[in-house]
């Protein structure tokens, strides 16, 4: 360490005797000539005793020193005065202001040896606040008391988490520790266990007490907070350690079941990235409050990552009765969420796990759980799932599928179908929807429903979408050149790609390079994704349609969906989701739906297209009820460009006297 002094004197001879003192010594000096000269280099310079004059115009070497003691708690003064400014000196001395001070005229043995001691005293002032720091910043809660228990000193950690003010000092240890909060468990270990047990009872279990001997018969207590309290800091929200750590205790002292209920956010990542990360917590703190005040009464919520939680419950139910429960849980969010100025559709993936079936451990029947939702389908609330053993196996086939679909564009594996959509009551194809196939090299081919949304998990979705896109564009010139008549080609797209900002750019382009009609290509959209925030969508499709593009809501009538949106969104089409169709004839509520769906959407000027039409009743019905467009297996399943040419050239598809 390089050790360097500053001397300050306004006598020009004077600083010179000085240097000249120290010229053959291990400092390096530095010189002012004023006391305003030498705060200027202490702002600049590292300096680590100021040795001054004290009588100096503007500025007296004992206000100086005044001044670097506020200043720069760690530089140690030293003054040299003659015998008239005494009492002076021994004033600053008195405040701790100046270490030492020598008297005119000295011996330049006196002035090294006062100097040394002074370099002394900077290390220990340096070890000092070194340690002060130390406890001032440790992640423990330090308090310390004396030997009566009265706290001497708490550090931040403490303060924090006792709610205390700095100024602790003199407060008897057994005040300071009922300020705990209430959710603030002790948990007292150490031999300072009997003195303080009566604390647990009324604060529970988050915090360890254990203290030490420190001289001076003080004490010095170490709190350890044993969780970190989630940072949405919702009162009574677990950790995922808290967690763990509370349905461990459950599991052990007694062999009745628990169950394990895991909670996953549908697509949380499309607010992340809408609202922000900040937005998209509070958003979180909303969700969290919401699940706490509908949680059934003696289960225990917690935090396990972003977007997912779980609580477990005394008891085996039934999965019936756990849908109950999760229902009315789940009550509030079945209306959108009002949340800064934007109304929000959140939704939920579910699943289940039950000790001591399901897994031996917190540990295990938290993942299992987990496992349980993660298959669930992202369909809603009354989608439940039971762990079953199973599903982990399933996992790893899950991932080496994973590493197979990276792979699948580059083996040239992926392919294109397209199914015919018929305009009623002509038998005319008004359009075709592009439905993307896997051929896997061992398992056959792959449906969408199962590699669509694993390629949305990792991420892969914007380039397969890219090439869908592109695949599908390329296929319908090739259609357009051979003089087939005209029909809407559309292709669906999955919400993540509607977040690419490249999107736009990407769609225009190839409509450009293919010479197509914008208006001759149509992009699916499903209804969940749309509708989950219906703001940030409509800006979206606005942004779509500007390219002159048609827009189709597809799956219609499986998401939350409320008329004036739908009036609002810029949508060409709603397609009719197949669950209701298949209820036609089946059912009247499947029919009043339908009814009603056309009925709005014709008077909102939009199209309709009933989607998975297989019977002839079904299709009659839809004609009957003036349905625009149907597309299903009635007509022709999925095929490949070659037979799809070939229906284009067999035009009308009347088949309606072919019985099914
Ligand atoms: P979707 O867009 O609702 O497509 C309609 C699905 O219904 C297709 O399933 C189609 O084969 C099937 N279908 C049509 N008519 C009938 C019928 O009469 N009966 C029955 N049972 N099913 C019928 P597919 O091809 O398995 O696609 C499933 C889903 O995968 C699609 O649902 C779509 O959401 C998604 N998907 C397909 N291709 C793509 C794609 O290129 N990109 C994206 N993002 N998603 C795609
Ligand atoms: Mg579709
Ligand atoms: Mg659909």
């Amino acid at each position: 360490m390089l050790k360097r002094v500053l001397l300050v004197d306004d006598e020009a001879a004077m600083l010179t005797a000085l240097q000249r003192q120290l010229r053959l010594t291990e400092y390096e000096v530095l010189v002012a000539g004023s006391a305003r000269e030498a705060l200027d280099i202490l702002a600049t310079t590292e300096v680590q005793v100021v040795v001054s004059d004290v009588r100096m115009p503007e500025m007296t070497g004992d206000e100086l020193m005044t001044r670097i003691k506020q200043q720069y708690p760690d530089v140690v003064g030293v003054l040299l005065t003659g015998y008239a400014e005494l009492d002076v000196v021994i004033r600053v001395l008195n405040e701790g202001a100046v270490f030492r001070y020598l008297q005119k005229p000295w011996e330049p043995d006196d002035l090294l040896k006062c100097l040394h001691d002074a370099f002394v005293c900077w290390q220990e002032r340096q070890q000092v606040s070194d340690q002060h720091a130390y406890l001032e910043n440790h992640e423990h809660a330090l308090l310390e008391t004396d030997a009566e228990g009265r706290t001497l000193y708490a550090n931040q950690k403490a303060c924090q988490l006792l709610n205390l003010t700095a100024e602790v000092a003199g407060v008897p240890l057994e005040e300071v520790l009922p300020m705990l909060r209430p959710e603030q468990l002790l948990y007292l270990s150490s031999s300072e266990q009997r003195q303080l047990e009566a604390q647990d009872n009324t604060n529970g279990q988050m915090l360890r007490i254990s203290s030490q001997a420190l001289h001076n018969q003080r004490r010095m207590f170490r709190i350890e907070q044993l969780f970190e309290l989630d940072t949405l800091a919702i009162p009574n929200l677990l950790s995922r350690q808290e967690l763990l750590y509370q349905l461990d205790r459950l599991l052990r002292s007694s062999d009745a079941p628990v169950t394990i209920i895991y909670l996953d956010i549908n697509g949380f990542r499309r607010f992340n990235d809408s609202l922000g990360y900040q937005q998209a917590d509070q958003l979180l703190a909303t969700v969290a409050t919401k699940l706490m005040a509908g949680k059934p009464d003696g289960a225990s919520l917690g935090r396990m990552s972003g977007d997912e939680f779980a609580l477990f419950i005394a008891g085996g139910y039934s999965t019936l009765d756990i849908c109950h429960q999760l229902e009315e849980m789940l009550q509030p969010f079945s209306d959108l969420v009002y949340f800064s100025g934007r109304e929000l559709h959140v939704a939920f993936r579910a699943g289940f796990a039950q000790s001591p079936d399901d897994g031996a451990d917190a540990g295990e029947l938290l993942r299992n759980a987990q496992v349980s939702a993660n298959t669930a389908s992202r369909g809603g609330r009354r989608n439940m799932v039971r762990y079953s053993n199973r599903m982990n196996a399933n996992d790893s086939e899950f991932v080496s599928l994973q590493s197979d679909l990276y792979r699948s564009l580059e083996r040239d594996q992926l392919f294109v179908l397209y199914q015919p959509k018929v305009s009623m009551p002509d038998g005319r194809i008004a359009g075709a929807e592009a439905l993307l196939r896997w051929e896997h090299a061992t398992k056959g081919v792959i449906s969408p429903a199962v590699f669509i949304p694993m390629a949305e998990e990792n991420g892969l979705i914007d380039t397969i979408g890219d090439w869908v896109l592109a695949a599908a564009s390329a296929q319908k010139r090739v259609w357009e050149a051979q003089g087939l008549p005209d029909f809407v080609l559309s292709v669906n797209l999955s919400g993540r790609q509607l977040e690419d900002d490249a999107l736009l750019e990407r769609v225009q382009d190839l409509i450009h390079q293919n010479s197509l009609h914008a208006s001759q290509i149509e992009l699916e959209i499903t209804e969940t994704f749309l509708m989950q925030d219906i703001s940030h969508s409509l800006g979206l499709l606005k942004e779509l349609k500007a390219l002159g593009v048609r827009l189709a809501i597809d799956d219609f009538g499986t998401g939350y969906s409320s008329l004036n949106y739908l009036h609002q969104l810029p949508v060409d089409t709603l397609k009719i989701d197949r669950s209701f169709i298949t209820g036609l004839g089946v059912n009247r509520e499947a029919f009043e739906l339908v009814k009603n769906i056309i009925h709005m959407s014709h008077d909102m000027g939009k199209q309709v297209v009933a989607e998975g039409v297989e019977t002839r009743e079904q299709l009659d019905i839809l004609t009957g009820l003036n349905c625009d467009e149907i597309q299903g297996f009635f007509f022709s399943p999925p095929v490949s460009a070659d037979q799809f040419r070939k229906l284009l050239e067999n035009q009308p598809l009347i088949m309606l006297d072919v019985v099914t």
